[in-house]
């Protein structure tokens, strides 16, 4: 997941100061933008904090995801910060939240984003990995929770796709959201695909191997958007597909948000939608 290239140590909060909700995104943004960056902390704050008046990013179980899209950013940057007593999201299983993953992103980094997103996604899913999160103390032990996470996945995808054992043998295995976690990382590779001249082989090779875990139905979807153009994957924000602006029927708009591990499409645009 390249997590340490995104996330500063000085945005790690094992102990977060702050108990209310706006603070707390105040208190994050304030670790994560410094130096040049600091003249964008109140209107990239003002950002985050619409972004959590249109719908919670509390995804239950404690975690919440809170992010916005900032010009003036050259890549993705993260912070991380645990409330020991909780802070009150208004999340969808109006439980406590004690994990808030923080991201900030440039418009042009999209797939890094949905790529890095799926990862933390995945890395918190098992609870006795939120709880070492949670109890980790410091900066230190809080990253090595989460780069041992994405060793094991990478692991796990290895042994799947030395066997040819497709996305059932990763469910198998409790890493969750498979299917949109792989295509946040075909759209990944796209851009990069598109983008350098070095390394295309290697990428290729990398390509070929998800492909192989990927269902045929979802990857013939997939290839179809490619053929189209633009991107494949986009985010759900208050309901709302980001790739068409299209209000999504708040049935399937609520299904998304309890099920993250169902890809589901757009019935406008077609493209699969990833819940945040
Ligand atoms: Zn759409």
């Amino acid at each position: 997941m390249e997590l340490t290239k995104h996330v500063p140590k000085r945005a790690i909060r094992p102990t977060l100061v702050a108990t209310g909700k706006v603070d707390v995104l105040r208190e994050l943004v304030d670790a994560l933008l410094t130096g040049e960056e600091e003249e964008l902390r109140v209107p990239v704050l003002e950002q985050v904090v619409s972004r959590e008046s249109l719908e919670s990013t509390a995804l239950g179980h404690g975690i919440a995801l809170p992010h916005a899209r900032v010009r003036g950013l050259d890549d993705l940057v993260c912070a991380i910060g645990v409330s020991k007593k909780g802070i009150d999201f208004r999340a969808v299983d109006q439980a406590k939240v004690h994990i808030v993953v923080l991201m900030l992103y440039p418009p042009s980094k999209q797939s890094v984003y949905l790529n890095f997103v799926a990862g933390v996604v995945r890395a918190l899913h098992r609870p006795e990995r939120a709880k070492a999160v949670r109890d980790a103390g410091d900066a230190a032990g809080i990253l090595s929770v989460f780069e041992e996470a994405a060793h094991e996945t990478h692991h796990a995808e290895r042994a799947a796709v030395g066997e040819k054992a497709g996305v059932e043998k990763l469910e198998a295995d409790g890493i969750a959201g498979t299917e949109l976690f792989l295509l946040a990382r075909l759209e990944l590779y796209r851009d990069m695909m598109d983008g350098s001249a070095r390394g295309k082989a290697e990428i290729e090779r990398r390509v070929a191997d998800i492909r192989s875990l990927v269902s045929k139905r979802v990857l013939a979807h997939y290839d179809r958007l490619c053929r189209r153009g633009g991107a494949a994957l986009v985010t759900v924000e208050g309901g709302i597909c980001q790739g068409c602006l299209v209000k999504l029927p708040s049935q399937l708009a609520q299904k998304i948000r309890k099920e993250t591990d169902t890809v589901a499409t757009c019935g406008h645009c077609n493209r699969f939608l990833y819940p945040l």
